[in-house]
């Protein structure tokens, strides 16, 4: 039986993340994880903060405090919002930790000795007043590719080109303002071209693959791949483990996605077994899972697969990299400096959380960019409120109240009784098959037909009329009711985990925070006596709050306007 390692792009460690990361990289990963445990799949879910690059070089600089402090922050940071939205790592890491270091530079070192690593002399920007080169980010000036103005040196946020620093048109330094002047240096280069072939085969048997993921890493292949500097002019990195490259580190983007696998190796530490993450990396029936955006298609399509295929060691490649678009925030993208996010403190204190997870996943971003909006969200949380916590709250109340707080047993089954519970296993081979192909858009929309199915149901028989008139029959349909509840409940546990247990509670089923086995309810429910918890799943939001929402937004974008 396969084994799932699932990843998810690990974040920058130099500010907050907001929605739009998460319903690219994170939602996404953690709701196809908890879907394997569903179905009692081996699968081991890793992240951590990326907290290398100049990205955090120059926000530390900027706030004044040493970078390790920057990035204890950041992470500690980005860890708790990740915990508040129910992002269930196996291991949230870090790439400042101990056992990164050594991996990063034995994976030099054998690319190096494989003669995939050279060096070369190239021109650099320098910046005379600050007595520094000016790596990446701390250079900026037009794109090369786009033309586009105010890029960072080494990436266009416009076209999403990777850069090589020194091309930048009409180059600025980030932090004086003044005019670098060139200077030749050694860089050490990862040669992309040698690896075309193996990738061009390797890409080209991924027919599974989002077409757009794989498109466009064959297309830079098209294009035609070339060779990449891999080191820089910093003091905060991994050094380069060369005698004669010191005062080098590794790019950033080298060293991160080793991240992936030096978690696995902290994980398997702590665990008191330090050889198990070889289990998952460098076994064959191990499928590597890389949750994406895509702005990260480029490194976990071509260069990380060549870094892996570039050694002798028994590296796994890539079984899937999910890749998924753009999720903005009201028509234009989330932007903190420009005022143009959600407070999430304030957020979580009015929203349910799992009302979230629930519109994100319903509307992600998965083929074509998307967006929150406030009007959707509201209408997604009571899409929830109105289907799955009406449906449950009446039945169970009812239930409570009449049949003395259990469910009844049912008597003979009628057409309608029959044709709701034979709905069942297509809905769950249905949705399954929509979870395991990362279509979370379609899975959603199919469990919640079952909960609108079991809706209709409940409207068309009136188990409320026929008590007076029909007691077994009323059983019958409640009975009918719940089993169809707890399985709208285990076929929405990915998205809303935590409101999916807390029905399987309310319907007297076993507590625990376990994945419910992802199939039809099998045991009798006859006689069940229900929880005790009669809270309310969810509250609508009202039009006027989503008006108040929107203009809080637009006051707090022309803020950050007016202040600059
Ligand atoms: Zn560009
Ligand atoms: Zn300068």
């Amino acid at each position: 039986m396969p084994k799932y390692l699932i990843t998810s792009a690990l974040p920058y460690a130099n500010g907050p993340i907001h929605f739009g990361h998460i319903a690219g990289a994170y939602l996404p990963a953690d709701i196809f994880t908890r879907f394997l445990r569903q179905n009692g799949e081996d699968a081991l879910y890793i992240c951590g903060t990326d907290e290398h690059g100049v990205a955090i070089t120059i926000g530390a600089e900027k706030a004044g405090v040493p970078y390790q402090q920057y990035v204890d922050g950041h992470h500690k940071t980005i860890k708790a919002f990740f915990d508040k939205l129910n992002i269930r790592f196996d291991h949230f890491s870090r790439t400042t930790l101990p056992e990164h270091f050594p991996l990063c530079q034995e994976f030099f070192l054998d690319l190096h000795k494989k003669g995939f690593i050279k060096p070369a002399v190239e021109p650099q920007f320098f910046c005379v007043k600050c007595n520094r080169f000016l790596a990446d980010r701390y250079v900026t000036g037009a794109c090369p590719k786009c033309g586009a103005g105010e890029v960072r040196g080494d990436e266009c946020t416009k076209c999403g080109e990777w850069l090589e620093p020194s091309k930048i048109i009409s180059p600025s330094c980030k932090v004086c303002g003044g005019k670098p002047e060139i200077r030749e240096v050694t860089q050490y280069f990862l040669d992309l071209t040698a690896f075309a072939p193996r990738l061009k085969e390797w890409l080209g048997a991924k027919t599974d693959w989002k077409p757009n993921v794989r498109n466009k890493a064959l297309s830079m292949i098209e294009e035609g791949l070339v060779q990449r500097s891999i080191t820089r002019e910093l003091t905060w990195g991994v050094p380069v483990p060369l005698p004669e490259a010191a005062g080098k580190v590794l790019y950033v983007w080298f060293d991160a996605p080793i991240g992936y696998i030096s978690a696995t190796m902290e994980w398997a530490k702590l665990k008191g077994e330090p050889e198990a993450w070889k289990d998952w990396w460098q076994n064959k029936d191990s499928k590597l899972i890389h949750f994406i955006g895509k702005d990260n298609i480029i490194f976990h399509t071509i260069i990380w697969p060549a870094m892996l295929m570039g050694q002798d060691k028994p590296w796994i490649l890539p079984d899937n990299v999910p890749g998924n678009e753009f999720y903005n925030l009201e028509n234009r993208k989330f932007s903190k400096s420009e005022g143009w996010y959600i407070d999430t403190d304030d957020f979580f204190s009015k929203y349910a959380v799992d009302a979230l997870r629930y519109a994100i996943a319903s509307n992600g971003p998965e083929t074509a960019d998307s967006q929150f909006l406030w009007e959707d969200f509201a209408a997604r949380n009571n899409e929830l409120a109105d289907t799955l916590g009406n449906l449950v709250n009446r039945c169970f109340s009812f239930m409570k109240k009449n049949f003395d707080g259990k469910i009844p047993a049912a008597g003979e089954l009628k057409p309608e009784d029959k044709a709701l519970l034979d709905g069942m296993a297509p809905a769950f081979a249905e949705t399954g098959a929509f979870y395991r192909t990362y279509k979370v858009r379609q899975a959603v929309a199919r469990a919640m037909a079952l909960a609108m199915a079991a809706n209709k149901y409940v409207n068309d028989t009136a188990p409320w009329a026929l008590r007076k008139t029909d007691i077994v029959r009323c059983a019958t349909v409640l009975n009918v009711a719940s089993r169809a509840i707890i399985n709208a409940a285990i076929l929405l546990y990915p998205v809303i985990p935590d409101t999916a247990l807390k029905i399987l509670a309310k319907a007297g089923l076993p507590p625990g925070d376990k994945a419910p086995a992802f199939k039809p309810w099998e045991g009798s429910l006859d006689g069940l006596a229900l929880g005790e918890d009669a809270s309310l799943l969810f509250t609508k939001i009202l039009p006027e709050q989503v008006k108040t929402e929107v203009e809080k937004l637009k006051g707090m974008a022309e803020a950050a306007q007016a202040a600059k």
